[in-house]
């Protein structure tokens, strides 16, 4: 990233003048009124005497539209007309945004991506940036006191000029990549949700909300599908050390002390975790399916016969458990898919049968992958074997578990979620009091 000059300060929270990226999600900016809201929350980070980027979404509801449209246009769409088409919702909230700021006295530009430019590569739907010239942007905080409200999601392909997006939830990305840029502090991601929690808090009403999380960690948390954060954007976080402070935008702008540790959750390098704890949170997914191939012929090759026709098919497989052959001649092989790739998964297998050499061919969707995570598994034994004990007592059955160094994964009836999941959180002491 092309960073602009004027290193600040890592540590205190905010500093008495930092430079922030403020990201600013659909719900947040779903229509006049709560754009004004969100003025007043830039307004007051102004009036604090931070250099401020803004990076906002799409009216909430908008890109869905602009998608649906294309496909209304022609099922069958050139990538990069369906970017220029779905690039247009941001580009409306950066605009109307500049206009409620100025209306407030604050000075403000909307910047689209490629006037920035923000480069990407040339995947249309799903570009990744490249490189995002900071530079204009940093000068003007200085000169003007300016403002920049940019739209996220979208950029510029660096060849041949076409306008790209990064993929849905991609502000989140734009948001962090700015941030690394622009060398900010912190980058604050203003959502629906006041933070990250140990669980989801609809399932373990005693779930609570965490102070700081390490890259690493919400990494694993996105990845297993928490919708706080597009995953590629923790990435970046991670790559180029950008703190991501995720915290409600529907809190009252005026209530909060800019120079305070407003509520929220800090991600950010493990370093800074002074507390850190065993196990950090539980994910869960209804999303698998799990599908068992019986007695395929243990020898060398099958694993490939098995898995190369999947990824041909685009389908991600998960979990892989496979027995070792008692009579040294079949075993079973279990693996997971996501649910709605069930059918496809299975057709995959069954066109293999050949090439494969099975004799049967199980599954079932009615079952749910829990995972436990935290860095502190690094150092500690016994973690995962404790909630195998825990599950055990309360009748669960695993049917396939794997693990990471940081993390661990079951596999179970999908109606034992709920328990499973609350016995884990009790279990590894996330309960709030
Ligand atoms: N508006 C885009 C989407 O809905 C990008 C974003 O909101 O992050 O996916
Ligand atoms: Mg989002």
């Amino acid at each position: 990233m092309n960073a602009g000059p004027g290193v600040p300060p890592r540590r205190a929270f905010s500093p008495a003048m930092a430079r922030l990226v403020m990201k600013f999600g659909g719900t947040s900016v779903a229509d006049v009124e709560r754009i004004r809201n969100v003025a007043r929350h830039v307004k007051r980070e102004v009036d604090a005497g931070h250099e401020v980027a803004v990076v906002v979404s799409a009216m909430a509801g908008t890109t869905n539209e602009l998608v649906s449209w294309c496909r209304d246009a022609a099922a069958l769409h050139d990538a990069r007309e369906y970017d220029a088409v779905v690039a247009s919702g941001e580009q409306v909230t950066a605009g109307l945004l500049a206009i409620v700021l100025e209306g407030m006295s604050v000075n403000a530009r909307s910047w689209q991506g490629w006037q920035l430019p923000i480069l990407t590569s040339n995947a249309h739907g799903a570009a990744r940036i490249l490189d995002i010239n900071g530079q204009e942007l940093v000068k003007r905080f200085k000169e003007r006191k300016e403002v920049a409200v940019v739209a996220g999601f979208q950029g510029v392909h660096k060849d041949t000029g076409r306008v790209t997006t990064l993929g849905r939830g991609g502000s989140d990305t734009s948001a962090v990549a700015m941030a690394a840029a622009i060398r900010a502090e912190r980058c604050d991601i203003y959502t629906d949700v006041d933070g990250v929690y140990t669980s989801d808090p609809r399932v373990v009403p005693r779930a609570h909300r965490l102070d700081k999380i390490a890259f690493e960690e919400m990494l694993e948390l996105a990845s297993l599908g928490a919708k706080v954060l597009q995953v590629r954007s923790v990435e970046l976080g991670m790559v180029h050390n950008v703190r991501i402070f995720v915290r409600s935008s529907f809190d009252k702008p005026e209530d909060i002390d800019p120079h305070g540790t407003p509520p929220g959750t800090l991600i950010c390098d493990e370093e800074e975790i002074v507390e850190q704890q065993v196990v950090t949170g539980i994910a869960f997914s209804k999303d698998e399916a799990q599908i068992s191939v019986r007695h395929v012929p243990d020898k060398p090759g099958v694993a490939a016969a098995i898995f190369g026709p999947l990824a041909e098919s685009n389908i991600n497989v998960d979990m892989i458990v496979q027995n070792v052959s008692a009579d040294g001649a079949t075993t079973d092989l279990t693996f997971t898919v996501p649910a709605a790739d069930y059918d496809r998964a299975r057709d995959t297998i069954a066109k293999a049968k050949v090439g494969i050499g099975y004799a049967r061919l199980d599954g079932a969707t009615d079952v749910a992958k829990v995972s436990v995570i935290g860095i502190g598994m690094r150092s500690h034994a016994g973690v995962a074997a404790k909630a195998f004990r825990a599950l055990a007592d309360r009748g669960i059955n695993i049917r396939a578990i794997t693990t990471s160094e940081i993390k661990f994964s079951v596999l179970i009836d999908a109606a034992f979620t709920e328990l499973a999941v609350r016995t884990l959180h009790t279990l590894y002491g996330l309960d709030k009091a």
